[in-house]
């Protein structure tokens, strides 16, 4: 089980992850997404509150998510992304599977580090490409160096915008993250470094054949 905030490269870590295991990675929005296409009863029910704008509430997750882990691939194990969301869907989870089977690594990146991080990007809107630029430079427009086009900020990349996701992300995850804290299977990995560093830290934690080298 993967939990860490919006901007933390967990989404990342997660497609690596179930890559090198050979093991499905199974996240909320991918499960809510296959269950409306396949207009199941619960995937109506989704589509239906989705259609109203409205928030697809922990017993119909948690409802989705049983049904996913039923699926026989997920025998040799799976990666969990973006669920559990709230303490209530970590007790419905510990239902549902034994909890001592779970492994919880939270990737851990300072809130701060993210307001940087995101409102530092930007994107071409001529080559598409994604960049950097200094954390001081405020013009909403510079130069891309590769095509010249301009550098624009996704509305999302905002920094207001991602401290109010890491606001929301907080108000729901705290609880999360000191549901799983006491168990012995928890661990936080430094989220800080290059997404190399943290896949081999998983990998190592995990008990993989890999080691992170230590900085
Ligand atoms: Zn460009």
């Amino acid at each position: 089980m993967l939990i860490g905030p919006p901007g933390s490269g967990k989404g990342t870590q997660a497609v690596r992850l179930a890559e090198r295991l050979s093991i499905p990675h199974i996240s909320t929005g991918d499960i809510l997404r296959a269950a409306v296409k396949a207009q199941s009863p619960l995937g109506q029910q989704v589509a239906g509150i989705m259609a109203a704008g409205g928030l697809v509430g922990d017993g119909l997750i948690t409802d989705l998510v049983r049904d996913r882990l039923a699926a026989p691939d997920t025998g040799r194990g799976f990666i969990l992304d973006g669920y559990p969301r709230t303490a209530s869907q970590a007790a419905a989870l510990d239902r549902l599977r034994a909890p001592e089977s779970f492994v919880v690594i939270l990737i851990d990146v300072p809130g701060e580090v993210i307001v940087r991080r995101m409102s530092s990007r930007r994107v071409c809107d001529s080559c598409a490409i994604t960049q950097s630029v200094l954390p001081d430079a405020e013009m909403e427009r510079e130069a891309c160096p590769y095509c010249g086009g301009n550098l624009l900020r996704r509305p999302d990349d905002h920094p207001d915008t991602v401290r109010r996701r890491l606001d929301t992300y907080e108000e729901a995850c705290g609880p999360v993250i000191a549901y799983y804290r006491p168990r012995p299977s928890f661990t936080a990995i430094d989220g800080l470094r290059h997404a190399d560093a943290v896949t081999a830290d998983v990998m190592a934690y995990l008990g993989g054949a890999e080691r992170a080298p230590r900085s």
